[in-house]
């Protein structure tokens, strides 16, 4: 295996931090390469139990490097409490085993407070952000009028420079919002104290990169977020506000010229969604409460319950198209267990037209799933390791996925436990 990326192919949620976890044994360098921290990475392992939101999910492998790139939205304090939260649960982080590119862009504290402020204007039109700041950090960024993590270790020219967006930003949120504006005395100390704090871990990782890549190190790029959720090619503007999908990797890791070997995609073996927007497959009442309830479906970040529903193949092999997977991993096969019957979302009709293809956004709505069932197997599967010792059902149910969808199932995840993966 070269370099490879990992990446959701649905609307996230979809496991990639169980796999970036088991797969990292395999890597030198975990990159995470966009988003910030608004999405969790659950990851289970002889550790411990832990939510991951910014922190690339190699930093339980000892000698593996991981990387924050210049496309993620850096909030240097959520991040610092995040690193204190996982360093009391005895993982070592250091400058050593963690690095962030000095071209990262600071999210600020005035991004969460915009966020939450557009959200509350939408009323009910709103977005469904979880009001971490990642649009307004994202729509600022490409003005322009972001700091960036290396200009930490210029004070003057960060004072001048954070004083100049404080001026700028203060007339939006006065003048737009009708909120207080935000003080220079508090923009100041907070890049003080955040940022002494990780200043250590700031470096030129794509020098790093480089490096490492001339020596040969194996390198994964991790996403967050998956393919449905994409700012150019998800469910607009229900999506994320960056590119989720394996070709932004080299961009926003700090290795703009280098070839992504692998992309591997995960894909649940049901489909959820957090939040609002469009969800063509979504089941409700009580078939929805079960197979939330077997699936632990509430968010890592924010707790809330995710929206469930079959499999959705059209979404699915969009997704796989997207993110141009070479192999998938499927996960969380065993929450199907109890189905006697497993309902499979195979086309969708729009205007009372069939079709496989995934709509364009504005369609979205007017999307209806063709449902059928597959037969179910009806036994825990959780403790099964060999693809041999499968259920023929279930053996059935990966391959009639894998030919719908185009595109070989190398893993099947069967618990989230590390080792609780079938590799085929
Ligand atoms: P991510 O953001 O894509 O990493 O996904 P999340 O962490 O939000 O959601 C995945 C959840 O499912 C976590 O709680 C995992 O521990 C759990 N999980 C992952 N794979 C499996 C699996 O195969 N079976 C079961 N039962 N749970 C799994």
């Amino acid at each position: 295996m070269g370099n490879c990326a990992i990446v959701g192919i649905n609307w996230g949620d979809e496991g990639k931090g169980r796999m970036v976890d088991l797969l990292t044994g395999q890597f030198d360098c975990v990159i995470r390469f966009q988003g910030g921290g608004n999405a969790g990475h659950t990851v289970i392992n002889e550790y411990g139990k832990f939510a991951l939101h910014l922190l690339p999910s190699g930093i339980f492998r000892k000698g593996v490097v991981n990387v924050l790139g210049n496309g993620v939205a850096l909030d240097l304090e959520n991040l610092w409490t995040e690193i204190e939260t996982v360093r009391a649960q005895g993982i070592e982080l250091t400058p050593d085993n963690l690095k962030i590119s000095d071209r990262a862009s600071l999210l600020l504290p005035w991004h969460r407070e915009l966020d939450g402020l557009e959200e509350a204007r939408l009323k009910d039109k709103k977005y469904g952000s979880t009001r971490q700041g990642i649009a307004p950090f994202y729509s600022d960024k490409y003005q322009k009028k972001t700091i960036l993590a290396g200009e930490l270790f210029y004070p003057e020219v960060l004072r001048a420079h954070a004083l100049d967006l404080l001026e700028w930003k203060n007339l939006t949120l006065t003048g737009v919002y009708g909120a207080e504006p935000v003080r220079a005395e508090d923009l100041l100390n907070w890049l003080e104290t955040w940022g002494e704090k990780l200043k250590p871990f700031i470096c030129d990782t794509g020098r790093e990169l480089r490096k490492a890549q001339k020596e040969g190190k194996r390198i994964l790029f991790e996403a967050q977020l998956g393919a449905l959720r994409d700012l150019d090619y998800g469910i607009v503007p229900y999506t994320t506000s960056s590119n989720t999908i394996a070709a932004f990797a080299p961009v926003g890791s700090g290795l703009p010229g280098v070839k992504v070997d692998e992309v591997i995609g995960i894909v649940k073996a049901y489909s959820t969604c957090v939040g609002e927007g469009p969800f063509v497959c979504e089941m409700f009442g009580d078939e929805a409460e079960q197979l939330r309830t077997a699936g632990s479906e509430y968010g890592a970040k924010t707790g809330r319950p995710r929206r469930v529903g079959p499999i959705d193949l059209v979404a699915t092999r969009y997704g796989v198209e997207t993110q141009g997977a070479t192999a998938l991993a499927l996960t969380k096969l065993d929450v199907l267990s109890y189905m006697d019957r497993i309902p499979v979302c195979e086309h969708y009709t729009v205007n009372g037209q069939e079709t496989d293809d995934f709509p364009f956004p504005a369609l979205l709505a007017a999307a209806r799933p063709v449902v059928r069932y597959v037969d179910g197997w009806k036994c825990d599967i959780s403790g099964v390791r060999r693809w041999e010792d499968l259920p023929r059902a279930a053996q059935e149910y990966v391959e009639m996925i894998e030919r719908s969808v185009g595109c070989r199932i190398a893993y099947v995840s069967v618990g989230p436990d590390r080792d609780a993966c079938i590799l085929r």
